[in-house]
């Protein structure tokens, strides 16, 4: 495995498996300097969202550096407050036009709201056919979301994106995925650096020689989960991405994945009544 290493989803479309994130990242140089590093350290990969209110920097940044665009994956993400048929449409262009782009790879649908749904699914299936997105997504969806979503289309989307990683692990969620042939993309991969002093993780570090950070990334990469990690410093950007150098046992993937505890590293869980 490298850092080039790809999935194909539903739609025959490839997408790397490890990519940057840049929430909470300023502009006025923080997210310029991180894409930048990001890119010179092999990544070809970025996840923004129009929330995040950095995607002109992002365009910047991937305008700037001369990698082709044709080489770089980049994702964004529908705000809440634009969900609906017109809206989602308009978004799409506000989005494209911020990050000085033709198309993106992936548009995401950032949370669940059942009012919207299916005018904001519409809307994006559209923008698909006319080629503003190679493939269309949802984030946040639980299982249960998912059935009311099945009521509402017939098309699964491409990527699901989810807090994951061993502290929240779902094989309900992943079964489905699996079943729907939907990628799954994990978001706070690195629990936002909370949990990087528990012993199982500490341990495995310790004995490949490698960062709590690292061994977190490597359990996403042996799942097939696109993770996307976010930081802005060079230097652990390029941590980050240096992981291909060894690779977890089966038994300590599993090891991982017994970690699940329901810990959720956001500040706010989606869907609090119970959808999760
Ligand atoms: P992460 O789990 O990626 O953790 C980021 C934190 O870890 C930052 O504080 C960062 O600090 C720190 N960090 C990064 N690398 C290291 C390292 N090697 N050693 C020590 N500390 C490190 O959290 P995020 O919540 O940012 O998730 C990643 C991405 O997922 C986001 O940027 C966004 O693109 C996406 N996301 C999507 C959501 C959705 O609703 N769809 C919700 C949340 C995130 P520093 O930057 O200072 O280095």
């Amino acid at each position: 495995m490298t850092i080039n290493e790809t999935i194909t989803l539903s739609n025959g479309v490839r997408m790397p498996l490890l990519g940057l994130g840049v929430f909470q990242m300023k502009q006025g140089g923080e997210v310029l300097n991180a894409v930048r590093a990001a890119l010179e350290a092999g990544y070809r990969h970025i996840d923004t969202a129009e929330g995040y209110r950095n995607e002109e920097e992002v365009g910047q940044a991937l305008a700037e550096s001369g990698v082709p665009r044709s080489e770089v994956w980049v994702t964004t993400k529908l705000s809440n407050d634009r969900q609906g048929y017109e809206t989602t449409k308009a978004a799409c262009e506000d989005s494209l036009r911020k990050l000085r782009l033709d198309q993106v790879d992936l548009y995401l649908m950032h949370w669940p709201f059942d009012e919207t749904m299916a005018d904001t699914w519409r809307a994006m299936q559209e923008l698909r056919d006319e080629g503003k997105c190679r493939a269309i997504g949802v984030s946040n969806f639980s299982v249960k979301r998912f059935e009311f979503f099945f009521t509402l289309t017939d098309e699964a989307p491409a990527v699901n994106q989810v807090e994951l990683h061993p502290f929240n692990y779902r094989p309900d969620l992943l079964e489905l995925h699996r079943a729907k042939g939907i990628a799954t993309e994990a978001y706070s991969p690195l629990t936002r650096a909370q949990r990087f002093d528990d012993p199982t993780l500490v341990a495995l570090a310790e004995k490949h020689g490698k960062t709590p950070a690292q061994i977190l990334i490597r359990w996403d990469l042996q799942h097939g989960i696109v993770t996307i990690p976010k930081s802005s410093h060079k230097e652990r950007i390029i941590e980050n991405a240096d992981v291909y150098d060894f690779a977890l046992e089966d038994e300590e993937v599993t090891q991982l994945d017994g970690l699940a505890q329901d810990y959720w590293a956001i500040t706010w869980r989606p869907d609090p009544d119970g959808w999760y």
